[in-house]
């Protein structure tokens, strides 16, 4: 997930960001409408009004959908807008939290770690074979909310997952557990400042003191959730980034991993500062068909609170608060690398749902594209296939 870059280089990039798109770009493609439109299309779409959206390799699409609606919610039960079920989540571990009842950063990258061993354990065989012993590394990089599959110099796979990536995550999952039992709207005040934050290329900070009053702060069903909610964002996010190493997108992930010493600080700054896009858009969405199908493989064999597509969607939420801010149209930003998050929220929840009803990710479903992306059953909009 490819996000914004240090401040200092991120004005050069984006430069040179425009000069190759202005290059690359293809001519507006006629709009053809889609000649199969699934049967379960919403109704409660804006069928006049459809916005184009540009996906590099597949041509402009039709979104049958408005941009800019904030996801669904979809609790720890699976069924959207249900009450949150707190007696199957576990306690909050002693010492995750502070005494204003803020996951401490300790706690957030140990979880990390934690949440990235599941996603790898619960893979299939085949696939876990391609990427065990990656190691992951946390950089220290309070400006960039980004995660990556990378390869050393010598071709060698690991993983990367930034200091603001965790804070983000960390602050949007107790603020969305108190909005929960509250009913406020910190978790959605918070999106606005960090956004802007993003936008000024400043740092991300946390909630900040007092944001989360008392006695809630402490309340045990506050904790509990708020550290699930973690989980799931980052399970999504790495599940996301593996994918793009099993699945081959990296090309290195061949089960040699690199070694802690190889993953030098240099190497970390080459990966998170890679300014051309890694991979292209169909292949955004393959992983995040697998990130998705990973957290939910995992989390549904964990004890004390099962994962869902919740966290996916807090991020996508996230990334959809920068898109309104135009981020994207300011720095290198998740549209260059990845689909928007119009397309992606509804793909993901497509994916999640296919899951739920027991229909795996199947390969090949959108010809002519270089690798098979599985594109999830019922999803609202028929891709059609890229240009020659
Ligand atoms: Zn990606």
């Amino acid at each position: 997930m490819i996000l914004c870059l240090g401040a200092a280089g991120c004005q050069r990039i984006v430069d040179r960001i425009r000069d190759e798109t202005r290059d690359r770009d293809p001519p507006p493609a006629t709009q053809t409408p889609p000649t199969n439109t699934p049967t379960n299309t919403p109704t409660n779409n804006n069928p006049n009004n459809n916005p184009q959206i540009q996906i590099p390799g597949l041509g402009q699409l039709p979104i049958p959908f408005p941009i800019g609606n904030p996801p669904g919610g979809t609790n720890n039960n699976g069924s959207p807008n249900a009450p949150v079920d707190y007696a199957s989540i576990a306690p909050a571990p002693a010492g995750s939290y502070d005494n204003t009842g803020t996951m401490t950063q300790a706690f957030l990258r140990q979880e990390t770690f934690q949440v990235f061993s599941e996603l790898v354990q619960n893979l299939s065989a085949e696939d876990r074979a391609k990427i065990q012993g990656i190691p992951l590394r946390v950089a220290e990089s309070p400006r960039e909310v980004n995660a990556a599959a990378g390869c050393t110099r010598g071709r060698r796979a690991f993983m990367l997952i930034t200091s603001a990536l965790l804070t983000l995550s960390g602050a949007a999952a107790e603020a969305k557990a108190y909005d929960d039992l509250s009913g406020q709207r910190v978790q959605e005040q918070y999106y606005t400042n960090t956004a802007t934050n993003v936008r000024r290329q400043q740092p991300v900070q946390g909630l900040g003191p007092g944001v989360i009053p008392m006695p809630l702060a402490l309340d045990a069903r506050k904790l509990a959730r708020q550290r699930l909610l973690f989980d799931e964002q980052v399970g999504f996010v790495l599940g996301h980034e593996l994918a793009h190493h099993y699945r081959g997108h990296t090309g290195c992930a061949n089960g040699t991993p690199a070694s802690d010493q190889e993953v030098t600080p240099e190497e970390v700054v080459r990966v998170l500062s890679n300014t051309v896009p890694l991979f292209n858009q169909p292949l955004e969405l393959e992983s995040d068909t697998w990130g998705v199908t990973n957290v939910l493989d995992a989390g549904s064999r964990r004890q004390g609170g099962r994962w869902n597509e919740e966290g996916a969607l807090m991020s996508l939420d996230f990334f959809g608060h920068l898109t309104r801010l135009g981020v994207d149209t300011l720095l290198l930003g998740i549209m260059r690398t990845h689909p928007p998050p119009a397309l992606r929220i509804p793909w993901v929840q497509a994916a999640a749902n296919n899951w739920r009803n027991n229909i795996r990710p199947q390969a090949g479903t959108i010809p002519g594209l270089p690798i098979p992306i599985p594109l999830p059953q019922g999803f609202p909009i028929q891709l059609p296939a890229p240009p020659r």
